[in-house]
């Protein structure tokens, strides 16, 4: 059994962050991160995007270099799967049985994809695309498959049809709802992503639904809609959103319905036991007061130095603007805050340029802002969601007013 002042379970953006900027703030205890993939922490974002097409190497996502976490004294256990916490011995078991002791605990383990239920879900040559194994193997695949389904018009899905179609292959992409992106933006970049990728040779399909895999070979060969229609598949790709990784936690006793619920500073209800990142649950005033799980890079970083802060002494809780970014072919998607629960938006440009921005307000305050190709409304924008500015729709709508003039 090795003891660590501290403990991160997850080996990802939250886990990393969280051991730096500990050490950044002259953190002196030990630490002990344990992962239960065999690599050093790596970024996320590039799998469904540069490492898919093969144009970034793994060394190039690396978030640090090896020496980066021996130099500061950050033990890597690598390859151990946590499954059980005892929060009144404060101690947590892996798979394998090794035992890790530790002062405080950071959950920062992030969720596994959502996996299809439908017949023909484990056939060989059905993906997902959350770690870097994932998307190993799925290159590995790809020279041999021509045909290709994506199921899931979310970002993931939406930013692997990109890179696949511009392989040449030929992508499908089926989405349950009557638009792409339901879930995270408004109509109009639904309508913006369903066109471009309509343009670059993706049949998008909307409101379809899967009944099943078909095989062919002992691999998957199709989707069988529940129309009856089958369409032929040498590989799919199943992008339907993640599931929280928290079942320990929660089996121990923490509260959350949706992830593991945290308070300002990350607290769980369980002593000395924190959660940030993916599969963290926190009143957000950026959505309005209701408790979310934000899944970005920038929420797992802002949470990372939230716990850091006040593991160190700096109790000052503090609100993190929610950003995302999404690239497909060459268009560079930016948003800040969170749109869901808009009641108005506006569009500020013309779609057709492939630059504009989409502002969304609630009860005539700014929400959020959706920026494609249009870097300076991003940067921008961001203060007038900081504010919840209430700006007349009019003007902003008007280019020829930057949205920094709009500042209150
Ligand atoms: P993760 O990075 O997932 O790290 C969690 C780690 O914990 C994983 O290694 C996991 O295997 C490990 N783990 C889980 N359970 C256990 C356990 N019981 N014991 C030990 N280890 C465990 N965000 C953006 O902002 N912009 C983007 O463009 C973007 N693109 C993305 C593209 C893809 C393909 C994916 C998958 C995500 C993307 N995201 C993007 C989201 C972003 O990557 C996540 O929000 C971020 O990785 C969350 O960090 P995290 O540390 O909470 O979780």
């Amino acid at each position: 059994m090795s003891t660590s002042d501290v403990v991160i379970v997850g080996a990802g953006h939250a886990g990393a962050q969280v051991a730096a900027a500990l050490r950044q703030r002259k953190f002196a205890g030990t630490i002990t991160v344990v992962g239960d993939e065999p690599d050093l922490p790596y970024e996320r974002p590039p799998l469904s995007k540069d490492y898919l097409s093969g144009e970034k190497s793994f060394d190039r996502i690396l978030i640090r270099q090896a020496a980066f976490w021996s130099e500061r004294e950050v033990g890597m256990a690598l390859g151990h799967r946590v499954v059980r916490v005892q929060p009144d011995e404060h101690l947590v078991t892996t798979a394998d049985g090794t035992e890790f002791r530790y002062g405080t605990l950071i959950w920062a383990a992030g969720g596994a994809p959502r996996r299809l239920t439908c017949d023909g879900h484990d056939l060989p040559g059905v993906h997902a695309i959350r770690t870097r194994a994932d998307v190993d193997l799925l290159r590995e695949e790809l020279p041999q498959a021509a045909r290709i389904v994506v199921i899931g018009g979310g970002y993931i899905g939406l930013e692997a049809a990109a890179v696949l179609s511009k392989m040449g292959k030929s992508v499908v992409l089926l989405e349950a709802q009557d638009r792409v992106l339901a879930r995270v933006a408004g109509e109009t970049l639904s309508r913006f992503y369903e066109a471009e990728h309509r343009a670059h040779g993706v049949d998008v399909r909307l409101n379809v639904a899967v009944a099943g895999l078909t095989e062919r070979d002992g691999r998957v060969g199709g989707v069988r809609l529940v129309d009856g229609e089958v369409l032929p598949a040498d590989l799919v790709i199943s992008g339907i959103g993640i599931v929280p990784s928290v079942q320990p936690l929660i089996a121990a006793g923490a509260a959350g319905a949706n992830g593991v619920d945290v308070d300002e500073h990350c607290c769980t209800t369980l002593p000395d036991i924190y959660a940030i990142g993916d599969c963290s649950a926190q009143v957000n005033r950026f959505a309005g007061g209701a408790r979310v799980r934000v899944e970005s890079v920038q929420n797992a970083a802002d949470q990372a130095t939230m716990v850091a802060k006040h593991l160190t002494g700096d109790t000052e809780p503090t609100a993190a603007l929610p950003l995302f970014w999404s690239t497909q072919y060459d268009l560079r998607l930016q948003t800040v805050g969170l749109s869901t629960g808009h009641d108005q938006f506006v569009v500020r440009g013309d779609p057709a340029t492939r630059s504009f921005s989409v502002v969304y307000l609630r009860q005539n305050r700014v929400i959020a802002v959706d920026s494609v190709n249009a870097m300076k409304d991003h940067v921008q924008g961001r203060t007038l969601v900081m504010q919840a500015a209430e700006v007349e729709p009019r003007r902003l709508a008007d280019t020829e007013v930057q949205l920094k003039e709009l500042v209150g």
